[in-house]
């Protein structure tokens, strides 16, 4: 059976590639599969242990979700924290997974920095959570930005080793594919990986230290406006054919957000651009933004205003999580061999 799993961190400043490289793509996917949509609150306290406005954060994502069109009706909103499978698996993750793949994941290069004897275990073990994660819900498909696409190779890995070693146990309890589903991601289209506008080389992050860097769902019209035309471009007019845009990454960048915000490719948008001066591109980017970003933003300011309600969704949904993850951790654990009543 398929199913949809995917998850957003809360650590404060969602942007617009969180929105086009998933949060949009959450709600297509919602036609045709059942979807598990999860703010992983804990892998958020994997490189700032104390956030003082977690809560806050953790309610700015649900309504985020439930803005931009997924219906908590339907799918599954919840908040990892409350179901605790996700850190069992986890575990028994830890023993799966070897000490040489963690090394090569790079995500946590990026993130621990200079001072890697400094970063917390919780930040090297982050990709066997996000495997615990999809496969406590043997997701099929998990829609997410190019730079996750290591993470759920890894996730193929521990789901292929967890299978081959467990085998005899699998095979007794009548899996005949083995047990966890080897997860296919779901990462494409023109803004997989959409770029900080102040730099074309590093992708666009929540926690990027400058706010410019980014366009946030919460940004009013004026904002976006300001960010966009000040992006950092090159002195060239925007080329006529695709293969032009190599070798610059602003302009590309900008290219592949417009094509993603207006669901065209970008060899499209630069049948219409090409040759034009970045000044009317970026007039013409606003215009779009604005349209596509002004009436979830607002929505999310609506929805956040309403603590009560967003809770009440996160609520409902973890427990009709749970009834899946706990039927997977029993098995599981008889799967692994731990006596359970
Ligand atoms: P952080 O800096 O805290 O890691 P983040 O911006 O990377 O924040 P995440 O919560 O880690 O956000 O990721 C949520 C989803 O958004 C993931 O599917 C991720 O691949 C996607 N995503 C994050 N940044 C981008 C980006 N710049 N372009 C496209 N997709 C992105
Ligand atoms: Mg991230």
């Amino acid at each position: 059976k398929e199913l949809v799993f995917s998850g957003v961190q809360p650590t404060g400043n969602l942007h617009l590639g969180n929105y086009l490289g998933a949060i949009r793509r959450f709600v297509a996917l919602q036609e045709t599969y059942d979807c598990i949509y999860c703010v992983v609150d804990m892998h958020a306290i994997t490189a700032e242990l104390y956030q003082p406005d977690l809560k806050n954060q953790i309610r700015e994502v649900t309504a985020a979700f439930i803005a931009a069109g997924i219906d908590p009706k339907k799918q599954i909103i919840f908040n990892q924290s409350q179901v605790s499978g996700h850190a069992e698996l986890a575990w028994i993750f830890n023993c799966v997974a070897r000490i040489g793949w963690m090394n090569r994941m790079t995500q946590f290069k990026e993130k621990a920095g200079k001072d890697r004897e400094n970063a917390s275990l919780g930040l090297y073990a982050y990709p066997t959570l996000m495997a615990a994660d999809i496969l406590l819900y043997r997701a099929t498909h998990v829609p997410v930005g190019e730079d996750q696409k290591q993470h759920l190779e890894l996730t193929r890995d521990v789901a292929q080793k967890f299978n081959n070693d467990f085998a005899a146990p699998i095979a007794e309890r009548g899996h005949e594919d083995g047990f966890f589903p080897l997860t296919e991601p779901l990462i494409g289209g023109p803004a997989a990986r959409v770029m900080s506008l102040r730099d074309g080389s590093k992708k666009m992050s929540k926690s990027d230290p400058s706010d410019f860097s980014r366009i946030n769902l919460t940004d009013d019209a004026d904002a976006i406006a300001q960010k966009i035309r000040k992006a950092k471009t090159d002195p060239e007019p925007l080329p006529s054919e695709e293969a032009g845009l190599a070798g610059r990454p602003e302009a590309e960048n900008l290219v592949g957000i417009y094509a993603a915000l207006s669901d065209r490719t970008k060899a499209e948008v630069l049948r219409d651009f090409g040759n034009a001066q970045f000044s009317a591109f970026k007039a013409a980017l606003v215009d779009l933004s604005v349209e596509k970003l002004g009436p979830i933003g607002a929505e999310m300011k609506r929805l956040k205003a309403d603590a009560a309600y967003i809770d009440s969704v996160l609520d409902e949904g973890s427990g009709r999580a749970r009834a899946i993850a706990d039927r997977t951790m029993a098995e599981v654990k008889d799967i692994v061999g731990f006596v359970r009543s």
